[in-house]
């Protein structure tokens, strides 16, 4: 199936994101978030990234001004009755996406595929909310989307072969590589990710190593590009604590018990580098 017109649900950082690279594909890009502040101010924040891109001869001026056209901003999310793909980038909430699942299925025409950014909610369970099971899939971006090479493309229990292919043509088409993986807790990459985060942050806890040190050594040690307590609190200390409830929740398992420093961290609102205050300082 072909796919030209997209909207994008939630102007934060993944659907500003996610909107930019298929814009950038040449879709027809409506961004939608619940105030048209926000979705221009996202927008406003696209052209910069943009801009810098063309300061670096990424790109041309007439590529960045192509871009910029396909993305149209809205909160209505009725204007998806023309789209051929939906991909809703909300806050990572079941009663919110549920909601707008259930509202995409009656706005949008019966082969528009509608897919979910989200890092850990089950897409069976999203699925279900609407008619069309065999249409809804996860198509999990990182972050930051325009540099991050991935997409996990998460096949629900009755997600169809043709509505997988779609999404992996639709990833390759905005740059990406797309991998398939089966709707478990976590999917494939918080599955790895999380645990190895939880467990820096039981070195810290247990007094093993500072953060600063145990960074270190995942830094020098293992090549990553930056400590897992850094990128902890890039995530978002609250998103890391709510994936480790995920795979704790869902595999019934105690060895995906949350430290109990993230939980403090996250009660005292120290969320990382969104508040300001996660395991380093930000000004
Ligand atoms: P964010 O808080 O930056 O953005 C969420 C946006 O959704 C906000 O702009 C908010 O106003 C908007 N929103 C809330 N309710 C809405 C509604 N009813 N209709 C339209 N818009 C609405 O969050 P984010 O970090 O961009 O995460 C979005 C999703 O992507 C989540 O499911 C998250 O788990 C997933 N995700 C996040 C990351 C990450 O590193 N942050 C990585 C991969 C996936």
């Amino acid at each position: 199936m072909s796919i030209s017109t997209v909207m994008v649900i939630g102007a934060g950082q993944m659907g500003g994101g996610i909107a930019q690279v298929a814009a950038a594909a040449g879709r027809k890009v409506y961004l939608n978030d619940v105030d048209l502040d926000i979705v221009k101010k996202r927008i406003s924040f696209i052209e910069g990234l943009l801009a810098k891109d063309v300061s670096k001869d990424r790109i041309t001026e007439a590529q960045k001004a192509a871009t910029l056209a396909n993305l149209i901003p809205t909160n209505d999310i009725a204007m998806a009755a023309d789209a051929d793909l939906v991909i809703e980038a909300v806050i990572e909430n079941m009663d919110l996406k549920s909601k707008i699942f259930t509202q995409l299925d009656e706005v949008t025409k019966p082969s528009c595929i509608l897919a979910s950014n989200t890092s850990s909610l089950p897409i069976t369970e999203i699925a279900a909310v609407t008619k069309r099971p065999e249409q809804v899939i996860g198509m999990h971006f990182m972050n930051p989307v325009p540099v991050m090479k991935l997409v996990e493309v998460i096949r629900g229990l009755a997600t169809s072969d043709e509505t997988l292919k779609a999404i992996f043509d639709e990833s390759v088409a905005y740059g990406k590589t797309p991998v398939e993986v089966r709707d478990v807790p976590g999917f494939v990459s918080n599955r790895l990710l999380m645990p190895m985060i939880n467990e820096a942050i039981f070195c810290v806890y247990e007094g093993v190593a500072t953060v600063e040190d145990a960074d270190t050594v995942m830094k020098l040690g293992m090549n990553w590009p930056m400590g897992p307590l850094t990128l902890a609190d890039f995530i978002g200390l609250d998103t890391c604590l709510y994936i480790m409830e995920v795979l704790y929740d869902g595999y019934a398992d105690s060895k995906y018990r949350p430290c109990p420093l993230l939980r403090q961290y996250v009660k005292a609102g120290w969320l990382g580098k969104k508040s300001g205050r996660g395991f380093y300082t930000y000004a």
